[in-house]
């Protein structure tokens, strides 16, 4: 299988969809629609999330190795340090190598039940991502991808000190990032230039969702601990009692956003699809690229 790592810099820009490991029947029939739907738009890859918390560990490897051996989509498996000894790290990783699946996405997670909790690691595990990182790279012939955070991760005191321990995370040997969701490309470029300023040049993908309903809203400000761009949550308000409308500008705001974030060169885009594919599908016919077009 192609290493991410390689694509991303030899195949700008890159177009990659994510998606969650099922937790009913129900939910694991709609995952495969969508990836079935969305597999027609030939992405650069597609990537399964590990469960937050500790939960869906098995079903991550299963779905990450089902879509290596029965689609023609290249998978990424994410990976956390949450309850997970260095042992069962090894294990994980080296089910997926056994798979014959290469790329990683190697992120801390959050502690399970109150993801703002106290971090504490497993007492035979590992503390940060760049450890995760040296570890996975160590465990086989990896391509290692790592978080990244336009508005800052919210345990980060300030955005400096958070520019410098992601900028350790790259050297400890990702070969690529993948940016928490955002609304506002001015803050993708912010991030983007102090990371450059930094002399770091890992490639760093965007990673975006879009608002399809008023609840989306605060859903995003809990998943990303910072606040929604008022002037657009301004714009969503004033349409919040017609879903069609929200969703209208939901999209068109996500394709405006992409179209900046590419003509600013931008080596990636990266649609979180929470299992559905409609409106990814749209956004990518707005952008017209990939096969489809
Ligand atoms: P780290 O890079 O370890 O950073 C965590 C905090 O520690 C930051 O505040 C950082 O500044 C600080 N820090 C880092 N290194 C040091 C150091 N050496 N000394 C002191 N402080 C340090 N969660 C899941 O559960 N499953 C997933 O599949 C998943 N996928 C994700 C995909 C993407 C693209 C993103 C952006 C996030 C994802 N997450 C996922 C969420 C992620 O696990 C959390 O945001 C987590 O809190 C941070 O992970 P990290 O890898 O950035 O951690």
């Amino acid at each position: 299988q192609p290493a991410i790592g390689e694509l991303v810099r030899d195949c700008q820009p890159t177009f990659s969809f994510e998606f969650m490991p099922p937790k009913t029947e129900q939910g694991e029939q709609q995952l495969w629609q969508a990836i079935r739907e969305l597999e027609s738009l030939r992405p650069s890859f597609v990537s399964i999330t590990y469960g937050a918390g500790g939960s869906t560990r098995d079903t991550t490897v299963a779905v990450t190795e089902r879509v290596a051996t029965e689609t023609t989509l290249l998978p990424m498996a994410h990976l956390t340090a949450v309850n997970h000894s260095v042992a069962e790290l090894r294990h994980v990783i080296g089910r997926l190598a056994g798979a014959g699946v290469r790329n990683v996405l190697a992120v801390r997670g959050d502690p399970p039940g109150d993801p703002t909790g106290e971090w504490v690691p497993h007492p035979a595990g590992v503390h940060y991502a760049e450890d995760l990182v040296r570890l996975v790279r160590r465990s086989g012939d990896f391509s290692v991808g790592v978080a990244a955070f336009p508005y800052r991760h919210p345990r980060s005191p300030d955005v400096a000190t958070d520019t410098e321990h992601f900028v350790r995370k790259c050297r400890a040997g990702a070969d690529f990032a993948i940016t928490q969701m955002f609304f506002d490309a001015d803050e993708y470029l912010r991030l983007r230039d102090r990371v450059v300023a930094a002399g770091c040049d890992t490639p760093i993908l965007a990673g975006v969702m879009p608002v399809t309903r008023i609840g989306t809203i605060e859903r995003s400000v809990q998943l990303t601990g910072a606040p929604f761009p008022p002037a657009l949550a301004a714009r969503f308000e004033q349409v919040a009692d017609d879903p069609d409308a929200v969703r209208r500008l939901g999209i068109e705001q996500t394709s405006e956003m992409c179209r900046r974030l590419l003509d600013e060169g931008v080596p990636g885009i990266h649609f979180i699809t929470f299992n559905r594919s409609t409106a990814t599908r749209e956004i990518w016919q707005n952008l017209r690229v990939g096969a489809a077009t």
